[in-house]
């Protein structure tokens, strides 16, 4: 009996300093934020054909004074328990336009940017506000969500505000696409300009005929909305080949390019043309 309250007495001591470790590290997240330390890395995205630069990912870091570049793992879901993830897709999006702007003015052709969106930034009644202060350039910026955001909430007033970010330059593109319960009713209703097939259904894609068939549907189906699809995780050459054949339109994953940060970004943009070719590699 008394080891049974021993036990249960460390138990919630334990959660006392995850919780207290939580708060601490939720704290420390707030501060970064408010000191600049929440920035985007970027991924490219190419044209399944030409291999052209057609888009970039931002995915957020964290430039920890002492633990250094910190991937989302490590803080989105405390983020989203204490109600910061709203703040850090904001702090991504601008720094993201900062960095448009400067390579701009290095004279690089700047694809468009995909930011990633959580609910909870959507659910803000203000974004729209906030947005139509950045004066975002029509083009300029893409906002990816995730399937379940459309899927929980797709009732008029969501799908109103969707269609004024949409009237604001800034397309839609769902993110993990078949990897939640996907609806294609949302699908028709949300009418994003774009897909984006989960890692899940690409890894297996060379190996297994089932998997291609799958890919290949997604495809059709997309292509029958007049939507565009783009492939992630892709990790081989044998992906991007398959996924290229199967009909997607861009590719991102590590085969093609990993995340880094904004000025070897920027030293990508600059071996590119204008038109998005790569200028060192023929063809
Ligand atoms: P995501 O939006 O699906 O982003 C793709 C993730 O896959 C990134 O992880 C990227 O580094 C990783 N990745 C890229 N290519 C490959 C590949 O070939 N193989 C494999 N195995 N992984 C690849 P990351 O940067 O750790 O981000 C994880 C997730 O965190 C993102 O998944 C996204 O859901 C979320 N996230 C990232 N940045 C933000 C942000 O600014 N706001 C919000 N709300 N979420 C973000
Ligand atoms: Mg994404
Ligand atoms: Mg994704
Ligand atoms: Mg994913």
């Amino acid at each position: 009996k008394k080891l049974g309250r021993n036990r249960v007495e460390f138990f919630s001591r334990q959660l006392q300093d995850d919780l207290r470790g939580k708060r601490r590290l939720a704290e420390d997240l707030a501060q970064a934020l408010e000191q600049g330390e929440i920035i985007p890395y970027y991924q490219v995205q190419l044209d399944a054909r030409t291999r052209e630069i057609t888009g970039l990912e931002a995915l957020a870091r964290w430039n920890h004074p002492e633990r250094g570049v910190l991937a989302p793992g490590a803080f989105l879901r405390i983020a989203d328990e204490y109600g910061l993830s709203a703040e850090i897709d904001a702090a991504v999006l601008q720094r993201a336009l900062e960095d448009r702007v400067a390579w701009q003015v290095l004279g690089y052709h700047v694809p468009r940017i995909a930011v990633n969106i959580s609910p909870g930034r959507l659910a803000d009644p203000a974004l729209l506000d906030k947005l139509r202060r950045l004066a975002i350039p029509p083009g300029a910026i893409v906002f990816e969500l995730v399937e379940t955001i459309f899927l929980d909430d797709c009732d008029e007033k969501f799908l109103a505000n969707i269609d004024l970010i949409k009237q604001m330059g800034i397309d839609i593109e769902i993110d993990d696409f078949g990897s939640g319960h996907a609806s294609l009713i949302g699908l028709v209703r949300l009418k994003p300009k774009r897909l984006k097939i989960d890692r899940q259904l690409v890894t297996d894609v060379v190996e297994s005929a089932e998997q291609r068939r799958v890919v290949g549907s997604i495809v059709e189906i997309a292509k029958a909305l007049d939507v565009e699809v783009i492939a992630e995780g892709v990790e081989t050459e044998a992906h991007a080949v398959t996924l290229s054949w199967l009909g997607c339109d861009s590719l991102q994953g590590f085969a093609l390019g990993y995340p880094s940060n904004a000025a070897d970004t920027g030293r990508l943009l600059a071996s590119t043309g204008h038109d998005g070719k790569s200028r060192s590699v023929a063809g």
